[in-house]
């Protein structure tokens, strides 16, 4: 038995056989073919069916995944199709006889490090989409692929150095009990993956793939972040244990979700899901929760050649609407910049991405793609009870500005004739200090707030919400955090209207208590963590709680935040 630390992705436990991975990447000698005209033909014949399979997985995707996901296949086929990247190469063997693969490796090196030396995020990424079609070819002329096959029924704990957008799409997701990464931070594609499926992960586990073969047996600890290669019998006796415990919670989780989020003595919250991609939309059940608290509207622009029309939008946007049945849906306008970047933008680089030209001060600066996107936001209104945020707002002039393009979208549609619900409530995202300390006012313009912890959080605390080094900083229970929040709910409700929380502290059973003390009014979570939420909202006696916050304002350290937080926890 060997046991591997890493970092808590996903909570759950799971003992289960492994599917390792194998993305070790072949680096082919320079060898000489004696048939270059051959070799030539039997990498076109492998090039084509790839692109092939590539064609037919979009339209899967497509189907069952929605339009981002299937953006990304579509993105693969055209470089695996793309002859002119390929003529070099293939070139290369024809006129010094050397193997394909070695050509394929050489061409990709020289490309890759031309797209990879580019500031522009974007551009870096797209070297690793053409690094990861070479790579797939090479591994095929080489006689192994990398396509994820659970054989058998599963489920299978998924082992991986770390996983591409392809992969996630790829997975037949209903095999899965788990993932486990070597790279990637807790934000990683696997990370928000199992989140959304409710299954456990460890990321960041150094070492293990050399360590493990698939069909062993792996103990996966989710909820301290390690894992064991074939535990020992005491081992696996503790999951057992465990196993039962999370079975029994994940029943009674399963039951709460059933029911409205009302504490025991009364008091009634609206727990929400956050959507903005294919998983989450599927995963979305209207009975089990009170709506779409944020919906992400960035993944209908990635992945995309160009700006999504007026027309896809608003197809897009009424869909969730219809889905929603009636219940309320926020959709957030285009959150772009920061980490997220659109190659088609042609977006100046920055020093400082994320206190650059993002989220809506770019939907100001560029008011046509802004007022496309409101258009359809407005027309899906005529479906559904849809409200719309702006995010990253830090002066009341963004708020009146994009309040005023917004009534200005609304004409738009009247000249042309279609329809738009009569009223559309306009919030924000608190997710600044500058909103945080500006509340009271914003109160005043804005029909709801919504507190944006990720970002509250990297704001408040000058801490890169991506740095893995200074993650320790990055924590809600810091005390600036807390009083930030408290702050946004009481001059929320001074000025009659309703405050939610769509970060993704919103789900942390630590903090709980205190923000229903607060008198927080919306807890919108990703879908698996709806029914948790839920079951503590309804475990918690909401007069009891109503000395939590002094009490917390007594404290000095976050350690001792935790501690009394700790003191109040549901279990
Ligand atoms: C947030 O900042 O808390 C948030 C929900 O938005 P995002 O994670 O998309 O920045
Ligand atoms: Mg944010």
């Amino acid at each position: 038995m060997k046991e591997f630390k890493g970092l808590s992705g996903a909570r759950g436990q799971a003992l289960l056989p492994a599917l390792v991975l194998s993305r070790a990447a072949i680096v082919p000698e320079k060898r000489e073919t004696a048939d270059p005209e051959g070799e030539i033909a039997r990498f076109e014949a492998i090039r084509a069916a790839y692109a092939a399979e590539l064609d037919a997985l979009k339209e899967k995707t497509a189907k069952e995944n929605g339009e981002e996901a299937s953006a990304i296949m579509k993105a693969y086929a055209v470089i695996a199709r793309d002859n002119f990247f390929f003529k070099k190469p293939m070139k290369q063997v024809k006129n010094e006889g050397v193997a394909a693969d070695w050509a394929v490796a050489a061409e990709r090196d020289k490309v890759c490090a031309k797209f990879a030396a580019m500031e522009d995020p974007y551009m870096k990424a797209r070297a690793d989409d053409i690094r990861n079609v070479c790579d797939e070819l090479i591994r095929r002329l080489n006689g192994v692929s990398s396509a994820v096959e659970v054989q058998g029924d599963g489920p299978v704990i998924l082992m991986a150095e770390d996983l591409t957008p392809e992969d996630t799409i790829r997975i037949d997701k209903s095999k899965l009990g788990g993932f486990i990464t070597e790279r990637g931070g807790v934000t990683s594609h696997a990370v928000i993956l199992a989140k959304t499926l409710g299954i456990p992960a460890v990321v960041g586990c150094e070492g293990i793939l050399s360590a493990a073969r698939s069909g062993e047996q792996i103990y996966l600890n989710g909820d301290e972040g390690w894992a064991a290669v074939e535990p020992d019998g005491e081992m696996a006796a503790r999951f057992a244990a465990a196993d039962e415990a999370q079975k029994a919670m994940a029943e009674r989780y399963a039951q709460a979700a059933a029911m409205p989020a009302v504490t025991r003595d009364g008091h009634r919250v609206q727990v929400c899901v956050n959507s903005g991609d294919s998983e989450s939309a599927r995963a979305f059940r209207p009975d089990r929760c009170d709506g779409i608290g944020l919906f992400r509207t960035e993944f209908l622009f990635m992945g995309q050649q160009d700006y999504p029309s007026e027309e896809f939008q608003y197809q897009a946007y009424r869909a969730v609407a219809e889905a929603a049945a009636g219940k309320e849906v926020i959709i957030r306008t285009l959150d772009i910049g920061g980490d997220k970047q659109l190659g088609y933008m042609d977006l100046p680089k920055e020093s400082n991405p994320f206190l650059g030209y993002r989220a809506i001060r770019l939907c100001l600066d560029r008011k046509e793609i802004f007022l496309t996107q409101l258009r359809a936001i407005l027309r899906a209104s005529a479906h559904g009870n849809l409200k719309i945020m702006f995010p990253m707002i830090v002066t009341m002039e963004e708020l009146r500005e994009a309040k005023t393009l917004t009534a200005q979208a609304m004409a738009e549609l009247d000249a042309r004739g279609l329809p738009h619900a009569e009223h559309v409530p306009l919030g924000i995202m608190v997710e600044t200090p500058a909103a945080v300390l500006l509340s009271d006012k914003l109160a005043k313009e804005a029909e709801f707030f919504s507190i944006g912890t990720n970002d509250l959080i990297q704001y408040t605390t000058a801490t890169d919400r991506q740095n893995e080094r200074v993650q320790y900083l990055y924590t809600p229970c810091n005390l600036s955090v807390l009083r930030a929040i408290h702050t946004v709910i009481r001059n929320g409700h001074k000025a009659g209207i309703p405050v939610g929380m769509c970060g993704e502290a919103a789900s942390d059973e630590r903090l709980l208590p205190l923000l229903l003390a607060m008198g927080l009014d919306e807890f919108s979570v990703v879908p698996a963590q709806a029914g948790k939420v839920k079951y503590m909202v309804q475990q918690a006696d909401y007069a009891a709680l109503s000395g939590l916050p002094d009490a917390l304002w007594e404290q000095e350290t976050v350690e001792d935040a935790c501690r009394l937080l700790d003191q109040y926890a549901i279990r």
